[in-house]
């Protein structure tokens, strides 16, 4: 699965792929995805094309 460019390659494969949060509790927390709303995604972003639209 391809993270969509300008996406978080991490928040975007937790967001679709239901397996990941599978393991947690109803009522927990993702510590990767907490750590990313509260420190941003940083290098997780995958890069933009930049002649996509030239
Ligand atoms: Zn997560
Ligand atoms: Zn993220």
């Amino acid at each position: 699965m391809d993270t969509p460019p300008g996406e978080c390659t991490q928040c975007w494969q937790h967001a679709h792929d239901q397996r990941i949060h599978r393991r947690l509790g109803p009522r927990e927390d993702c510590p990767q995805c907490v750590d990313h709303m509260i420190n941003g995604h940083g290098s997780h972003l995958a890069p933009k094309k930049k002649s996509s639209w030239w």
